[in-house]
C-alpha cells in the first residue's frame, strides 16, 4: 500500500499516483474521502484505502465508489452494511485494531465478540486486518513486543488465512523489522526517497529538491543588522545574498539562529537573520561567483531534508508536507 496522503507527502498526489499507479500496488492509502476523489481525478483505479475513520455523511460515496474504509467501531460497521445493502453487493472492510497507537481501532480487550459482531453483517466482507506502530524510529523494545502482540491477536481471531490482507508497518517498521504474520505494508516516508532510520537513507534517494534563486547579492557594512528583529549583526562585511523563498513557501522559519545552511555553487552558506516570508538572506562572502540568478538548493542531494528538519526541531514528514502550494512542482521521467 503506497501511502500517499497529504499530498503526496508535499509531492504532487495525482503526478505521483500515476507514476505508481503502474506498480501494481494493492492499495494507496490516503487520509479522507477529498485524497480519494483526487486519485480518481487523476484516472487512477488502483483500490484505494482510507486510513482514517470517516465521518457518516462521506459514507454513502465511500461504498458507491468501492473505497475502501477501516472500521474501529461497531457503528461505523452497521452503517456501511444498512449502504452496501442498498447497492446488493458485499462492500470489503478491514478492521483495525488498537496495539498501541491509541489513535483510532477497537482496543484489544473483547476482539474477538467485535469481529463475531462484523461478521454477523451480512452485507461487509472482513477482507483485512491493520493496526499502526507508534514508535518503530523510537522504541524497539516496545515495537517488537507489539508485533508479537498483533500476531497474537491474529491467531486468537482465527488466524493468518482468515484475513486476507494483514499489515502494521509503516516505514520504520518495513526498515527495522521483520514482517512475521503480515503481507501487506504502508510505506510513507520511504516512497519519497527518505529513511526514518538514518541506517537505511544510503538505500534511498531523496524524491524533492527544494530550490530557489538569489535575486539580489550586495556588500552589507560591519554593524548592519539583517532581518526581522535585527537578530543578526554584521561583524565584518559581509556579502549577503537575498533568495527568493521564506516561510510562506513552507521552509521552516523556525530554522532561524540555529545554524541553518543552504546550497549555493557547490558551497553550505548560513542564513542570516530570521527566514521571513518571501525572502531570506544568505552569506556568501565565500563564493565570489554567486550572483542574481545563482540556483540555491534549500534541501536535496546536497542538504539533507533530515538536517533542515532537525534545525527547525521538527520531523521530515511535517517539513515535507509543509511546502506550500506557492512552490511549483517541476516532474521528471
Ligand atoms: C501515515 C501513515 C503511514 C505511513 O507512515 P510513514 O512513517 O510515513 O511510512 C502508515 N500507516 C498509517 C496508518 C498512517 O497514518
Amino acid at each position: 500500500m503506497a501511502v500517499v496522503k497529504a499530498g503526496a507527502y508535499g509531492h504532487g498526489l495525482e503526478e505521483i499516483a500515476r507514476a505508481l499507479a503502474a506498480e501494481d500496488l494493492a492499495f494507496f492509502g490516503v487520509a479522507n474521502v477529498r485524497e480519494a476523489r483526487q486519485i480518481r481525478h487523476a484516472g487512477v483505479n488502483t483500490r484505494i484505502y482510507l486510513l482514517g475513520p470517516t465521518w457518516s455523511e462521506e459514507r454513502k460515496e465511500i461504498v458507491a465508489r468501492d473505497w475502501t474504509p477501516c472500521i474501529s467501531s461497531l457503528e461505523e460497521a452497521c452503517e456501511f452494511n444498512w449502504l452496501a445493502a442498498a447497492h446488493g453487493r458485499r462492500f470489503k472492510v478491514h478492521m483495525a485494531v488498537d496495539t498501541g497507537m491509541g489513535r483510532g481501532g477497537f482496543v484489544a480487550d473483547g476482539l474477538a465478540e467485535a469481529l463475531a459482531a462484523l461478521e454477523r453483517l451480512e452485507y461487509l466482507e472482513i477482507e483485512g486486518i491493520g493496526s499502526h506502530l507508534p514508535a518503530a524510529d523510537e522504541d524497539e523494545e516496545f515495537t517488537r513486543q507489539q508485533m508479537a502482540r498483533f500476531a497474537a491477536i491474529i491467531d486468537e481471531l482465527g488466524g493468518a488465512a482468515r484475513f486476507r490482507w494483514r499489515h502494521l508497518s509503516n516505514s520504520s517498521g518495513i526498515l527495522g523489522y521483520a514482517p512475521g504474520v503480515c503481507n501487506l505494508a504502508r510505506p510513507g516516508l520511504m516512497l519519497y526517497g527518505i529513511a526514518p532510520l538514518a541506517g537505511f537513507q544510503h538505500q534511498l534517494r531523496n524524491v524533492m529538491t527544494l530550490k530557489s534563486r538569489v535575486t539580489l547579492v550586495r556588500t552589507l557594512p560591519a554593524g548592519h543588522g539583517i532581518s526581522y528583529g535585527r537578530a543578526f549583526v554584521t561583524s565584518k562585511p559581509t556579502r549577503v545574498a537575498t533568495v527568493g523563498i521564506g516561510y510562506g513557501d513552507g521552509y521552516p522559519r523556525h530554522v532561524s539562529g540555529h545554524g541553518a545552511e543552504v546550497w549555493i555553487a557547490g558551497c553550505r552558506c548560513p542564513i542570516l537573520g530570521r527566514v521571513t516570508m518571501d525572502q531570506m538572506m544568505v552569506d556568501v562572502t565565500g563564493s565570489r561567483e554567486v550572483g542574481e540568478g545563482a540556483e540555491v538548493e534549500l534541501f536535496g542531494p546536497n542538504l539533507p531534508v533530515a538536517e533542515v528538519a532537525r534545525n527547525a526541531q521538527t520531523i521530515v514528514w511535517e517539513i515535507l508536507t509543509g511546502i506550500t502550494p506557492r512552490v511549483q512542482r517541476c516532474y521528471r521521467e
